[in-house]
């Protein structure tokens, strides 16, 4: 009797069915944007802070509907991952990557990074996935880094785990992303297998000359050096921010202050910049 009448209230509250129709409405439109091809791939540079090098590229994709502006992946990435259709958004997204990383790595020497969500990797199928998108694309593995969140592994654990070390034994490297704002454990971190660790931006001081501030990177950066895993630095915006992380020992950075997300076609221009370290 409880449950009815809260169904009843939810049918009735005037917000909520509003959510329910925006949400049923967004997995439609993802749907169409998805059978007319309207993802794109747009690349963020990450430099190696000691040599101001681009070392790799992190994939982020975009949502560009002919004559609408482009859509942010935080306004659809949860309605893709809620419907499943995450997974076939994911697999364009990886496919896309392999097959551009394929050539910038071969004449720059670039890796790219590639952000795989809970629901792809508990789809028994990923690894042969991924695996063909590899092949087709004649990347080689080791160019490749999955990035993932702490959560996945809470999640969907068994069948996640799996797909990490299948394609880790191929060369395929694994980060952990946005560290520090989930469900951060250092027993995890140690029994994972994981190359590197992404520190989540809201770790950037406002200040950097506040020690409570900079203490909190530092902390970071010194666990993850301890566990022998390559630190980048996320949300780099100043100079400020390089400085200190190269003093902290933070192999690398990515933020608006190397560059913005860019569309593939304006990537080889970037891969030709070097920053001044
Ligand atoms: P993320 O993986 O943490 O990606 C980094 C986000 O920080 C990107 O937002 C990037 O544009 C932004 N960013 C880069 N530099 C700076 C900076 O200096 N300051 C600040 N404030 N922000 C910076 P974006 O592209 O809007 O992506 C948002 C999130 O959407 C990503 O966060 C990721 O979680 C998700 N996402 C993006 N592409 C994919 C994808 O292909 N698959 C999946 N599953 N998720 C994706
Ligand atoms: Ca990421
Ligand atoms: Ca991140
Ligand atoms: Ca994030």
């Amino acid at each position: 009797a409880k449950a009815a009448g809260k169904d009843r209230a939810e049918l009735f509250d005037p917000r909520l069915r509003q959510e329910q129709i925006d949400r049923v409405r967004m997995v439609e439109h993802l749907r169409a944007g998805l059978e007319h091809d309207e993802f794109t791939v747009h690349y963020q540079p990450i430099v190696a802070l000691c040599s101001g090098l681009i070392v790799a590229v992190e994939a982020l994709v975009r949502w560009t509907p002919p004559g609408r502006p482009p859509i942010g992946p935080d306004r659809f990435i949860p309605a893709a991952e809620d419907s499943g259709l995450i997974i076939d958004l994911g697999e364009r997204v990886l496919r896309r990557a392999c097959a551009d990383a394929a050539v910038w790595h071969g004449r720059y020497g670039i890796a790219v990074t590639v952000n795989v969500s809970p629901r792809q990797l508990a789809d028994p199928a990923f690894t042969a996935k991924a695996n063909r998108a590899i092949a087709d694309s004649g990347l080689h593995p080791s160019a490749l880094t999955l990035e993932i969140t702490e959560g996945v592994l809470i999640g969907s654990g068994a069948q996640a785990l799996a797909h990490l070390h299948a394609l880790r034994a191929e060369g395929v490297r694994v980060a952990i992303d946005d560290f520090g704002t989930g469900y951060s454990s250092l027993a995890y971190l140690r029994d994972l297998p994981i190359d590197t660790l992404k520190i989540d931006k809201s770790f950037m001081p406002a200040d950097p000359t506040d020690r409570r501030q900079t203490a909190l990177v530092r902390a970071v950066v010194d666990l993850a050096r301890s566990l022998n895993l390559t630190t980048v630095a996320e949300g780099v915006e100043t100079a400020h921010h390089a400085d200190l992380l190269r003093e902290l020992g933070c192999d690398r950075g990515q933020g608006y202050l190397f560059a913005r997300p860019t569309p593939s076609d304006q990537v080889t221009a970037l891969l030709t910049t070097a920053w001044n370290a």
